[in-house]
């Protein structure tokens, strides 16, 4: 199974019909979160947290839902409020489990999204599973989809094959609108693979230095696209968006400048993704065995020089691409002990020497042997003995749902 997501070309009527969607959907969400906190003592809704959300969805379908001034909410698909509830219920799952904070209200600054489906399928008797394949919507090759309970839309890229799919969320980025779907698909991995073994060092400097000579950098773009940003958000520091509490509505001038500063966050945001998405499909195209290093990475960002660093290589996320791409590739990936002392060791006589991190060259002491620091320390990730080494295995999900935020990339939350 994989992720499909594309730009959808919206003309201003679906860009409201989507804003208007994604409303709902937001609607919904802080109505049951707000329901749940107003009866979080009530003796008669006690039980689990699902049951009390299904009781909620009972109040919204059956009350407010037929409430002349909610009439606006029949115009829209009833999976909206449907796949809203079952946000709702992940939440407080998540937050049970202790890997989120409290769920919190959504709210209109922080992007919009929904999500449809096709309700059910075709059941031959009652009490049995449905036929296969009638839950889902086939999707034909080209550049038009039919979302469920909505109408068709243009894409601006093609799908390349006939595909099928239940479950289609929609977001916004920016001004820009997009459609994910997880199709039940397998890609063929490839038999052959050039290269045999590498070790992978990543670093501050360069992204990745390979141990077979290639060094994968971060495109200049990224550099002159943050100075773009910073001028813009120097040269606006005191540009307000209007004024909530006082009544006053943002400029026109305001309005522009937001819509340019999301646009500009955006495309840092997307070279970065598309450096690191090509990044570790070359190399799993190129590559069997992958040996990467364990990193601490919360521990790099206490450090706050590296931080940043960190961050803009993604770390984390280079390893989870190239863990997941093992099944879409054939490929092994390795990773090598924490303590494994793979920039401090001579990858040629394997003598071990401090090494500031300030220093870019490995001097050795023993047999003098000179070389670049991140690429001694990617051969002594591929001579790595077995002791040390152990394989990666998948995390639960490789459908790219959501772009990581820098604290999850940092590793220090989930
Ligand atoms: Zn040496």
């Amino acid at each position: 199974m994989f992720a499909i997501k594309r730009e959808l070309k919206v003309n201003n009527k679906e860009r409201s019909l989507m804003r208007g969607i994604a409303g709902f959907k937001r609607f919904v969400y802080n109505y049951g979160l707000d329901l749940i906190a107003a009866s979080w003592d009530w003796e008669d809704v006690r039980g689990s947290d699902a049951k009390r959300i299904d009781t909620i969805k009972k109040v919204f379908t059956q009350v407010t839902m037929k409430k002349p001034e909610y009439a606006w909410m029949n115009k829209y698909p009833s999976t909206v409020y449907q796949s809203a509830f079952i946000a709702l219920k992940k939440s407080f799952d998540s937050w049970r489990k202790g890997l989120t904070d409290f769920p919190k209200k959504k709210c209109k600054k922080k992007g919009d999204s929904f999500t449809v489906y096709k309700t059910s399928g075709i059941y031959p008797e009652k009490g049995k599973p449905a036929l296969p394949f009638t839950n889902r919507v086939v999707i034909d090759a080209g550049k038009i989809i039919k979302l469920p309970g909505l109408k068709t839309f243009r894409l601006k890229e093609k799908i390349d094959f006939t595909c099928s799919s239940q479950t289609f969320t929609v977001d916004r980025i920016a001004d820009k609108w997009f459609v994910s779907l997880a199709v039940d698909a397998q890609k063929i991995p490839p038999i052959y693979h050039p290269v045999q073994k590498v070790g992978v060092d990543l670093g501050v400097k360069c992204l990745a230095t390979v141990s077979d000579g290639t060094c994968y950098a971060m495109p200049a773009t990224t550099k002159r696209a943050k100075t773009k940003l910073s001028k813009l958000l120097l040269h606006n520091r005191n540009k307000k968006h209007g004024h909530k509490k006082l009544g006053i509505g943002a400029s026109n001038n305001a309005k522009r400048y937001y819509i340019e500063l999301a646009r500009e966050y955006a495309r840092i945001s997307n070279i970065r993704r598309d450096t690191i998405q090509k990044m570790t499909t070359d190399l799993s195209r190129r590559v069997y065995c992958i040996r990467i290093e364990d990193l601490n990475v919360s521990g790099m960002m206490a450090n706050h020089k590296l931080a940043s660093a960190v961050t803009d290589n993604c770390f984390y996320e280079v390893r989870r691409q190239l863990i997941y791409k093992q099944a879409h590739y054939g490929t092994k990936v390795e990773i090598v002990d924490r303590w494994y002392p793979s920039s401090k060791m001579c990858s040629n006589c394997r003598h071990i020497q401090p090494m500031k991190l300030s220093e870019r060259v490995f001097r050795c002491q023993k047999c003098n042997h000179v070389q670049d620091r991140d690429e001694n320390a990617s051969v002594n990730l591929e001579n790595a003995p077995d002791n040390v080494v152990r394989s990666a295995r998948p995390e639960l999900t490789p459908v790219d749902k959501k772009w990581p935020t820098t604290l999850v990339e940092a590793g220090r939350k989930r």
